[in-house]
């Protein structure tokens, strides 16, 4: 391999690291979030505690209107049964009765109601089980995805490095400077495909004495235009 190959493919696997280690903090980041499926979950969680609220209301509801039922029968069987006959007493009785039976009105309609309710959130509630099933299987495949991505990223970034190290200790430590100096100035793009004598990036046409250079591929030889390293391409 010539000292320009060796610059194109330390570019080449330079870029491919850039690429993949901005991929892994996302993936890693990704499985390290777990606040969609808990998210997904609290709601569910809302839901069965509303049906089960509302529940409790619906029995609450139906022993008072019980309760008030039998107490409106006491004061009629009171009222009927003859034993009072002050008109005082008998007065207080028919309001007692009066406001009883307005009372259990009320609570039968909120009974009802509350079983309308019932019935609606309990739909809601299974719907909402079976979408929530559904999502946490999705959220186990693509985190099963995720996981295997990110095995095979660390797997190649690993390889990566390796391979970065040997090749930069096979190279000169000029060429590796100027490299690395135009890797951060010229947006991780240091070398330059030459055709024709012109630079591909720049577009400058370069002298013959640099044309010849770039050819024989041992010597470093930069663009007139951009000063990217030059390679015959
Ligand atoms: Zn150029």
């Amino acid at each position: 391999m010539s000292l320009i190959d060796m610059l194109q493919h330390l570019q080449s696997i330079d870029q491919e690291w850039d690429l993949k280690a901005q991929r892994y903090q996302v993936v890693s980041a990704h499985l390290g979030d777990q606040s969609p499926l808990e998210e997904r979950r609290r709601s569910h969680q809302a839901l069965a505690d509303e049906l089960a609220a509302m529940r409790h209301r619906l029995r609450d509801g139906e022993l008072e209107f019980t309760s008030v039922q039998e107490r409106a029968r006491e004061t009629e069987h009171a009222l009927y049964s003859g034993r009072v006959t002050s008109p005082k007493e008998l007065e207080n009785l028919h309001r007692d009765l009066d406001g009883l039976r307005r009372r259990a009105t009320a609570l039968e309609d909120a009974v009802l109601e509350a079983m309308a309710r019932v019935e609606e959130l309990t739909d809601e509630a299974e719907r909402d089980a079976a979408a929530l099933q559904a999502f946490e299987e999705d959220w186990a495949r693509e985190r099963g995805a995720l996981l295997e991505e990110y095995r095979a990223l660390r797997t190649r970034l690993k390889a990566i490095q390796d391979e970065r190290a040997q090749l930069r200790a096979q190279l000169d430590s000029a060429a590796l400077r100027l490299y690395d100096e135009l890797r951060a100035k010229k947006g991780g793009q240091a070398l330059s495909p030459l055709r024709d004598r012109i630079c591909q990036t720049c577009r400058v046409t370069q002298p013959s004495h640099k044309v010849q250079v770039v050819t024989a591929g041992n010597q470093v030889v930069t663009c007139e235009g951009c000063g990217r390293i030059l390679y015959q391409g």
